[in-house]
């Protein structure tokens, strides 16, 4: 399956190339379009080395920028590459004196897919009335450009040596809300990253090195307002708005959460 994503990857760069060789500028749409293509295959073939670790829903996502956030809040290196070597510890536990490289991978990153995409997405449409009036249509040399730029980054992942590759290890946690399993993948080095509950979005930063680390739910906490009460109780980044209901765990006491605007303090005119 995910041999097909970059096999058909690598046909949309070649009908891409074939459109931008013609040297029509009317046909650098359909070279856009194929190169468009081309990043979506890539970006869910590397979604499916991660298919043990979407949830169902997560599956239906399209959009190569969300794919790929979606894969970068399970493993913070899901959209850089490596290089693999491989060597006999002579003694063990210690690094091998010599390494045998055994390939590189390269993969779309992030910024890639955020620089180009919708680039490329608005060369897709009809200029709109407001467009036309500014200028005489569409940039064609422009649109050149980035077809160039992206070929090259699409030929760059698909010269990798080995792909599908993840040098990682599994961290699990239960979610503080909904109490559902979490699984991410973690590198082999020291780590910090932002990650979410894959069932209802709570926000946790995962933190530490290959001895251990911490999974700390971002929930602020809130006190009570009983007088003498040191009850707590914690709200999400998304339960904090107008009308927001909580009740003590220490005396019960139900709250209602008010936002009120206030002026910006400003510092005195010297
Ligand atoms: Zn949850
Ligand atoms: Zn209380």
């Amino acid at each position: 399956m995910s041999d097909d994503y970059r096999a058909r990857a690598l046909q949309y760069l070649n009908d891409a190339r074939t459109e931008m060789d013609s040297g029509e500028p009317k046909r650098l749409p359909f070279a856009a379009l194929r190169l468009r293509m081309a990043l979506e295959a890539l970006t869910y073939e590397r979604a499916h080395v991660y298919r043990e670790w979407l949830a169902p829903e997560q599956c239906e996502a399209w959009q190569p920028k969300r794919v790929m956030e979606t894969l970068l809040a399970i493993d913070p290196n899901a959209d850089k590459g490596g290089t693999l070597a491989i060597g006999l510890e002579e003694v063990y536990g210690e690094s091998a004196k010599e390494m045998t490289q055994v390939g590189t991978e390269h993969v779309l990153s992030l910024s890639t897919i955020k620089q180009h995409y919708d680039a490329l997405g608005s060369f897709l449409h009809m200029p709109t009335i407001k467009q036309l009036r500014k200028s005489a249509g569409q940039d064609m040399e422009k649109l050149r450009r980035r077809c160039n730029e992206v070929a090259e980054a699409i030929q760059k992942v698909l010269s990798s040596s080995i792909f599908n590759m993840t040098a990682s290890f599994t961290v699990d946690f239960d979610c503080d809300r909904c109490r559902v399993r979490n699984a991410r993948r973690v590198p082999w080095a020291s780590y910090h990253f932002e990650t979410w509950c894959s069932a209802c979005r709570a926000p946790y930063v995962i933190a530490g090195t290959m001895e251990g680390g911490t999974v700390t739910p971002q929930a602020k906490s809130w006190s009570c307002c009983t007088e003498g009460c040191k009850g707590r109780a914690p709200l999400w980044p998304d339960e904090v708005k107008q009308g927001a209901t909580w009740q003590c765990p220490e005396c019960g006491v139900g709250h209602v959460l008010k936002l009120v605007c206030r002026p910006a303090r400003t510092e005195p005119a010297t």
